[in-house]
């Protein structure tokens, strides 16, 4: 823990932490050493770690990267954060994020910009911005993130780390900032595919404090260890194929994930990495997922639609800041919000209340729920019929530098093309590097998406493939 601070303060020019207090931290190291005094240990127990600023925690402050909630400290602590709490797990902090998790490249967080360790000049990716930038760095080899639209395999991909998103359900969102309550889970990102399991398995389960979390869904009770065990399961068969584990694992390969709009790097990388996994004896499938330029539409209706309600309990009022000069409850309202508020999160807000206002309810977020279905119906097409597994990019293109696309904020929507899908459908899929753009400076990460409760599987075959 102690280096963990040290490396922290090392690497300040990153502006990945937002709230480090060494001495709560030293107080969970201390702790945890009593605990392996004691025997007590489970496998994060004294490893350092870190939390994405929108898992709210009752020592550290909690502000989702706001000016709204810059001071606040929650009374409790979020699931996940509990459950790696009670594993022993230290945390050094909480990390740098966009603003309420809305973005691509941590630029929208209120409290700066957060920089890519690979080159200072280029964005960490986002939303988890902090979290895959304090890994990549070194400082903790494991965060945690949450992914609405990407926001953890996308880091993850621009900062050559490994991250997992888990299917929608399985980690409690109690205690998470919610940004669009039917797309966000929390997932964890890591150096390595096997630290991954470890951190997944610890923090999911059935929670009674999230309505969606889920308890036993299509046969698969989601008990603790589900993670572990089916890792350990698909490992275990791997192993035994020798120098071709991966032996009869059907990988599909999606079209449209390769069409214009991929850099040639990019492209590239992937590839290559499709040709190794075809070496350790996976046998490739094309496939099509025809809806997948309709996610980009779909997800930025739905999302904000979910956002403008979600966002709506920040009034001044009960919690987070409220404007000093006001003459009447309606301005004291509008005037905390229009300074609590960043622009990407007001333009969220705007279009959300926008496609849910009546008259254009119909036209806009029923067509986009209809449009998601349509999504999910090609996934399930691919993965019951045709492959066990879909791989391909995570990002049309390496990590931009910072400021790139200050002109249009729309720009970095469309480059959400490949990540949207899988969570408008609820689907695991993790990011794990697989080589280099702009002359070895800035990663790519590949894209490895599975059915539903598919995590072990995932996970065993990133395992394989590092
Ligand atoms: N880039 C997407 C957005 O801005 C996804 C963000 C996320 O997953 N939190 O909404």
């Amino acid at each position: 823990a102690e280096a963990a601070l040290n490396r922290a303060g090392q690497y300040a020019s990153l502006n990945a932490f937002l709230h480090i207090d060494p001495e709560l931290t030293l107080a969970q190291a201390r702790a945890a050493d009593e605990r392996i005094a004691r025997g007590d240990v489970h496998a994060l127990t004294g490893i350092p770690l870190a939390h994405k600023d929108v898992f709210v925690t009752r020592q550290w402050r909690t502000t989702a990267g706001s000016l709204m909630l810059k001071d606040y400290v929650s009374p409790f602590d979020a699931t996940v954060v509990t459950h790696l709490a009670n594993a022993g797990a230290v945390n050094i902090g909480k990390l740098n994020c966009d603003e309420f998790a809305m973005g691509s490249g941590n630029e929208n967080s209120a409290f700066g910009v957060c920089r890519n360790p690979w080159d200072p000049q280029a964005v960490p990716g986002g939303s988890s911005g902090g979290s895959a930038a304090a890994v990549a760095a070194g400082i903790v080899p494991i965060a945690t993130g949450t992914d609405t639209g990407g926001s953890v395999r996308q880091p993850a991909a621009l900062c050559g780390i490994s991250g997992i998103k888990p299917t929608y359900g399985t980690v409690s969102r109690f205690g998470m900032v919610a940004f669009g309550s039917s797309l966000d889970q929390a997932g964890p990102l890591a150096r390595n595919a096997k630290d991954l399991v470890t951190v997944l398995d610890t923090i999911s389960g059935f929670d009674p404090m999230d309505s969606t979390s889920l308890q036993d869904c299509l046969g698969t009770p989601n008990i603790v260890g589900r993670v572990q065990q089916s890792f350990d399961k698909a490992s275990a068969g791997y192993r035994e194929g020798g120098a071709k584990p991966l032996q009869g694992l059907r990988i599909g390969v999606p079209r449209e994930y390769f069409g214009a709009g991929l850099n040639s790097e990019v492209a590239a990388a992937v590839e290559a990495a499709l040709v190794e996994l075809e070496k350790l004896g996976a046998v490739r499938v094309d496939i099509s997922l025809p809806n997948t330029e309709l996610a980009i539409p779909a997800y930025y209706v739905i999302a904000p639609a979910e956002a403008s309600s979600n966002l709506s309990r920040y009034d001044g009022v009960r919690y987070g800041h409220r404007a000093t000069a006001y003459r009447n409850i309606d301005e004291m309202i509008s005037r905390s919000r229009a300074e609590g508020f960043g622009a990407e999160v007001q333009r969220r807000i705007l279009i959300g209340s926008y496609v849910l206002s009546q008259g254009y309810y119909d036209a806009y977020y029923l067509q986009a729920q209809r449009i998601r279905r349509l999504i999910v119906d090609d996934f399930h097409q691919a993965l019951s019929t045709q492959c066990d597994i879909i791989v391909g990019p995570v990002t049309p293109d390496v990590a931009k530098n910072i400021g790139d696309n200050n002109e249009d904020p729309t720009a970095d929507w469309l480059a959400d093309i490949y990540t949207l899908g899988v969570s408008l459908a609820g689907l695991p899929a993790m990011s794990v590097p697989c080589g280099f753009g702009r002359n070895g400076t800035r990663p790519v990460g590949l894209h490895i998406i599975g059915n539903y409760f598919d995590e072990g599987r995932l996970l065993a075959v990133a395992d394989c493939f590092q």
